[in-house]
């Protein structure tokens, strides 16, 4: 085998759960696990600085391959030396696929493929369009995405021109933009879509991993330095899980296998942890693994004891930015993980002289009041996302250090 440019050290492995602690040594610094990555889709974490987001003990950051393709063009991004360069982060990154996003903004536009597909909240990406106002690309990416055996043929959310990504494009794309952890091409099916369409996509996605992995290990430089995460699909049924759990972890070319695995999919928010359940009882336990678009905390404290190890989803600094924060809640004694989220924009606080959260030591909360965040939101004033950005991404930080302390400590 070899040299690879990640390695992951277990510390701690619960009696109690299939929790661990480890540490994932990238080129570009340590990450401590459990982590929650925060996301910066469009490399910047919204609304706040890389020194912000170090200052908070952020320790990675996870960039979209979807919208850097469209916007810049990892032609851009790897002229300035990659993600971590052209957005000044000086530690480890990731960047996914990209098939999530051609899929849940092209194919399943309209028909509610998130996340979460039971959940009556808008979807990820019908807000992000939104926010990102582009109203032709809009229009234009409603036109379903066609998925062929080799690649699928999605619009631009920008300016509804026409593309089209293999594995092979996934992967280059991704060395260009450098992330420090990569992953494979997959399709991400709705549970909707009959058992039938579940195993040809898994088929589909099963090859697709092993052209992920050629097209990898075939840019000798790139996979010197960079990490492939192969992605095990498989929607609710526990076969197809399974099956796929074992596919993507013998996997190999020329002796070489995935440094590391996502577990991909689009759940039922109730079926979510028993999937999980199913795929980590196959995956090896000397390798990461990464639950892709999971960021609720009480999701992640389950992915945790079920064995996930980093987690990534827009969640946190999205909210933020619409005036949800996250406050810990000392007053539930059986749940040590208990918290609930307030909206700053309610009139309750317009006088709230109290910090977002009390004995919170965060920027934000060591320094402004509910009253003033109130202000910020009503008045429309930008500096309003920022200071929940940070203080939202220091309670996931928190939160997890707090998961590793509990876990180390033989109490998870
Ligand atoms: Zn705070």
């Amino acid at each position: 085998m070899k040299d690879r440019p990640i390695t992951f050290s277990i510390k701690t492995r619960s009696q109690k759960s299939r929790a661990r602690t480890a540490v994932i040594k990238t080129p570009h610094g340590e990450i401590k696990t459990p982590a929650f990555i925060p996301v910066g889709t469009k490399s910047t974490v919204k609304s706040i600085t890389p020194e912000m987001l170090k200052d908070l003990g952020a320790e990675a950051v996870l960039s979209n391959t979807y919208h850097l393709y469209l916007q810049p063009g990892p032609e851009i991004i790897k002229a300035h030396g990659g993600l971590g360069k052209i957005m000044n982060w000086s530690g480890p990154t990731f960047t996914d696929s990209g098939g999530f996003q051609a899929f849940s903004l092209g194919v399943a536009l309209g028909k509610n493929i998130t996340k979460f597909t039971s959940s009556a909240r808008p979807g990820y990406d019908e807000i992000s369009l939104k926010e990102s106002g582009h109203k032709a690309g809009i229009e234009n990416a409603m036109i379903p995405a066609k998925i062929d055996e080799e690649g699928v043929m999605f619009r631009s959310i920008i300016d509804g021109s026409a593309h089209y990504f293999t594995p092979k494009k996934s992967i280059q794309i991704q060395q260009d933009l450098g992330a420090d952890i990569i992953f494979a091409f997959d399709e991400c099916t709705s549970p909707h879509e009959p058992i039938e369409y579940q195993k040809r996509s898994l088929d589909r996605t099963h090859r697709w991993a092993l052209e992920s992995l050629k097209s990898h290990i075939e840019n000798t430089e790139a996979f010197s330095r960079q990490a492939l995460f192969g992605i095990v699909q498989g929607g609710r049924h526990e076969d197809l899980r399974k099956e796929s759990a074992k596919f993507i972890s013998e996997l190999s070319h020329d002796g070489i296998e995935f440094d590391g695995y996502g577990i991909g999919g689009s759940f039922a928010k109730e079926d979510m942890m028993t999937a999980v359940h199913w795929v980590n009882s196959i995956l090896p336990e000397n390798k990461p693994r990464h639950l892709l678009g999971i960021g609720e905390p009480s999701d992640i404290i389950k992915g945790v004891m079920e064995g996930c190890d980093t987690f990534d989803c827009v969640m946190p600094t999205r909210n933020a930015r619409t005036g949800t924060v996250f406050v810990n809640d000392n007053t539930d004694t059986k749940d040590k993980f208990a918290y609930i989220n307030l909206n700053l924009k309610n009139a309750k606080y317009k006088d709230d002289m109290g910090p977002i959260e009390e004995g919170c030591g965060c920027y934000t909360c060591k320094n402004y009041t509910r009253a003033y965040m109130n202000h910020l939101y009503k008045a429309g004033e930008m500096l309003g996302g920022t200071l929940a950005t940070i203080h939202n991404l220091y309670f996931m930080v928190q939160l997890m250090e707090k998961v590793r302390r509990e876990i180390d400590a033989g109490r998870l």
